[in-house]
């Protein structure tokens, strides 16, 4: 069988069922956004994010310094689903020989700009030629006093997400419908190119120790609340009218002749967070938010006993999210 008819997920699985559970010292190992470590009192959080050019990014789309950038941000984002702040990052990167070396460099240096954003630094990795195309693999570490598993929730709590949701996609396809990266609208071209890791919120809630579940959205926001669910063994119930959609996405599929709704649901690469609380905790996370300046949270639905995603207040097509060895978006 084929990589690509057993699917991504599919895949995972089989790998992680060869794995062993429960190794000394290991809170959580694969299948979380990142593996938890014990270390003393602390969680050590460690991460990997591969790239492919032709896949996950473009060159005509984006600049070395670009490309190293994002990747940076991307990567760092797993973190931040874990509760979690960063310590350093790595990265593996394979050029084709015929990179000029200012390319090389430049992309160094945005790994390392985007390392700074998330209050990290590029600490290492390897270099190594590539036969084909660009590719790079990132690895986080970080640190968390408590982590925010996957598989935390229950029935009867609160299903939040942050931010607004929609320019990532918003972004890709009117990059595919061949608008330039330059003449995107700032906010659209800001969420390409520079996502942020929700730092801000983990500083803001992680001292009120009520997050019981959470991740960033990479994949989409439906398909990562299946990834939520499954986890949890509940059953996630989104009221599709309460999900924040960015104005900028809302004009663009105005333009596209699309509706907003799916696209935003769909929105892969938002890194944002979805996360669930205690239904009492709700204006405690309000007021943290505010008072920490964070990026503001919505509440979009519940977790009931269950399994699997049921979308309130609107007519959806059950297709939602991608598979990394689907077809590309
Ligand atoms: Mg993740």
């Amino acid at each position: 069988m084929r990589l690509d008819e057993l699917g991504e997920f599919g895949f995972l699985a089989r790998v992680q069922a060869a794995l062993p559970r429960g190794a000394p010292g290991v809170l959580l190992g694969s299948g979380d956004d990142a593996a938890v470590l014990v270390c003393g009192d602390n969680y050590l959080l460690v991460s990997t994010d591969a790239m492919v050019e032709g896949r996950h990014f473009r060159r005509e789309w984006l600049a070395p310094a670009e490309i190293g950038e994002r990747a940076a941000r991307a990567a760092l984002s797993d973190l931040a689903a874990m509760g979690g702040v960063a310590r350093g990052l790595f990265a593996s990167v394979a050029f084709p020989p015929d990179t000029d070396v200012a390319d090389a460099e430049a992309l160094a240096r945005g790994l390392e700009t985007g390392a700074v954003a998330g209050g990290a630094h590029l600490l290492g990795g390897d270099l190594i030629a590539s036969p084909g195309p660009l590719f790079l693999d990132v690895t986080v570490i970080g640190e968390a006093t408590a982590v925010w598993p996957r598989g935390g929730t229950q029935p009867g709590e609160l299903l939040l997400v942050s931010g607004e949701l929609g320019r990532s996609a918003s972004a890709l396809a009117l990059l595919a419908s061949g608008v330039s990266v330059a003449n995107l609208r700032i906010d659209l071209r800001e969420r390409f190119l520079r996502p942020q890791p929700a730092f801000d919120l983990v500083a803001a809630l992680q001292p009120l120790q009520v997050v019981t579940a959470a991740l960033d959205l990479s994949d989409g926001l439906l398909a990562d609340l299946g990834h939520l669910a499954e986890s949890s063994g509940v059953q996630l119930r989104v009221n599709a009218p309460a999900v924040p959609v960015a104005a900028a996405a809302r004009q663009t599929a105005a333009n596209l002749g699309r509706e907003a709704l799916p696209l935003a649901l769909a929105s892969g690469e938002e890194y944002e967070l979805a996360f669930t609380i205690p239904r009492e905790s709700l204006e405690a996370v309000q007021q943290a938010v505010v008072q920490g300046g964070a990026r503001p949270v919505t509440v979009i639905g519940e977790v009931v006993s269950g399994s699997g995603i049921v979308v309130e207040g609107a007519d959806l097509p059950r297709t939602a999210g991608w598979d990394h060895f689907g077809d590309a978006p």
